[in-house]
């Protein structure tokens, strides 16, 4: 309580609210947030001409290249290396992975490999579904181009992979799969025969991961996405139907939360921030409501897990989270696990929250956060996270940094080029100890510091 009597006696007020705050929370009931992370081993790479689907990866190869991505030995084990590495850090550290992997991976396996010392003599399948229940949930996850979810199913499991009920991924709005053979989600309701497999039918119970079909440009991409927390049981595929909960139908939609806002370009302190922010939110009781089923997924996109230090990152985000964690705010959990929470605990209360209604609109920057290169940070003084807003004249690179009263720097937030206009970073402060804080946000045109509060 040093710190605290410190603050109080410079900072009557805050302290004041302070307490309100604590007194309020510990008088309602808890609405934790369940999060998880996910991965899809997507069916492109780089042999289709597709690059800017890998990064940091290999000396490029020749777009169209035979034989090259998963179908290449070297390209595959090294990815192989990655799915071990973050299925270790993972496990150890008490998080949940739903693993999703589409049919050219997997054919990858089948090719390549035979099991090894790292994996228990077990395909890496095999290895992730035997040795990783604890952590990893397997889920199948297709394009539909000429294989569908049922063959992906087939393939899982007869390289061990005890597949998952889950549907990793799906078109809310339109069909999927292509020609004679395209089908809608509702389809997943009565099981999907394979196209590949035509003696075997997939009868998933979840879906989960909404992409959107955009009429305009003729496919199913990730523009009309339904970006939500919450779970139900969609009606149909109309666009007022997908987002009707009907409690007779059988399959259940699992939200992810808002896939954009983790993308896996950011930092850590960004990552965990924007799952801080929103679980920090469901105590607040104003929005979203409380007392119902929240989900969040975090992204480990596959094109970017051959950066350097990802499995670190990834690490680093268990970590910041992890107060939260002991706190039972945030609780890890499979996408199967979430879903049998709401029917047990939540007894299938329908949750249509919609993320557009995002927790950064409710808080205030100051007036002149629309001023190029103002720096307005909110709230402040900050207990868990803080917003920093900013708008650039132009593109440049960007630094943030955090200091102590002494100017020694204790975080690097951010170092990375940033395009014109608005933008908005969470940092993550759980980890600190410090009450006192100086972040600077500098720029080649400009360099602002503001002084942070955090409320300890
Ligand atoms: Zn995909």
């Amino acid at each position: 309580m040093k710190r605290f009597s410190f603050l109080c006696g410079v900072l009557i007020l805050v302290c004041a609210m302070q307490q309100m705050r604590l007194t309020r929370l510990s008088a309602q009931t808890m609405t934790p947030l369940y999060v998880n992370f996910f991965t899809h081993n997507e069916e492109r790479d780089y042999c289709t001409g597709q690059t800017t689907d890998i990064y940091c990866y290999f000396p490029p190869v020749a777009a169209k290249s035979q034989p090259c991505g998963y179908q290449d030995q070297t390209v595959f084990l090294r990815l192989r290396s990655v799915l071990k590495e973050l299925a270790d850090t993972v496990r150890t550290k008490g998080a949940k992975w739903n693993w999703e992997s589409d049919w050219v991976f997997l054919a990858g396996v089948r090719s390549f490999d035979k099991g090894d010392a790292t994996t228990a003599g077990k395909n890496i399948v095999k290895w992730l579904a035997e040795n990783n229940s604890s952590a990893v949930e397997i889920d199948a996850h297709a394009h539909e181009s000429s294989y569908n979810y049922a063959d992906v199913a087939f393939m899982l499991d007869s390289l061990g992979g005890k597949p998952s009920k889950v549907v990793g991924g799906f078109t809310w709005n339109f069909t999927q799969g292509n020609g004679g053979s395209a089908y809608t989600w509702m389809d997943f309701d009565k099981g999907i025969q394979g196209w590949k497999y035509p003696n075997f039918t997939w009868k998933p119970d979840i879906l989960w991961g909404a992409a959107g079909y955009n009429r305009r440009r003729g496919q199913t991409d990730h523009t009309y996405d339904v970006e939500t927390p919450g779970v139900w049981r969609p009606r149909d595929t109309s666009e007022t139907g997908f987002k009707t909960h009907d409690p007779t139908k059988r399959l259940v939609f699992l939200g992810n939360g808002y896939s954009k806002a983790n993308d896996s370009s950011k930092t850590a302190e960004q990552i965990a921030g924007e799952i801080i922010a929103f679980a920090d939110s469901l105590q607040q009781g104003t929005k979203p409501p409380t007392g119902r089923s929240y989900s969040y997924s975090i992204d480990l996109h596959q094109k970017f897990w051959a950066c350097p230090g990802y499995a670190a990152r990834t690490a680093r985000v268990i970590d910041l989270l992890k107060p939260y964690v002991q706190q039972g705010r945030i609780i890890w959990a499979t996408n199967t696990e979430k879903v049998s929470v709401w029917k047990t605990q939540y007894k299938e209360q329908p949750n249509l929250y919609p993320y557009a209604q995002n927790v950064v609109s409710g808080i205030r920057f100051d007036a002149s956060s629309g001023t190029p290169n103002h720096v307005s940070i909110a709230p402040n003084p900050a207990s868990e996270q803080v917003f920093v807003q900013f708008r650039l004249a132009r593109s440049e690179r960007v630094k943030i940094s955090l200091y102590n009263v002494l100017g020694q720097e204790v975080a690097s937030v951010m170092d990375s080029e940033l395009g014109e206009g608005e933008h908005t970073v969470n940092i993550a402060l759980g980890h600190l100890s410090l009450s006192f804080l100086l972040l600077r946000v500098s720029g080649a045109s400009f360099s602002q510091m503001q002084s942070l509060q955090v409320l300890r």
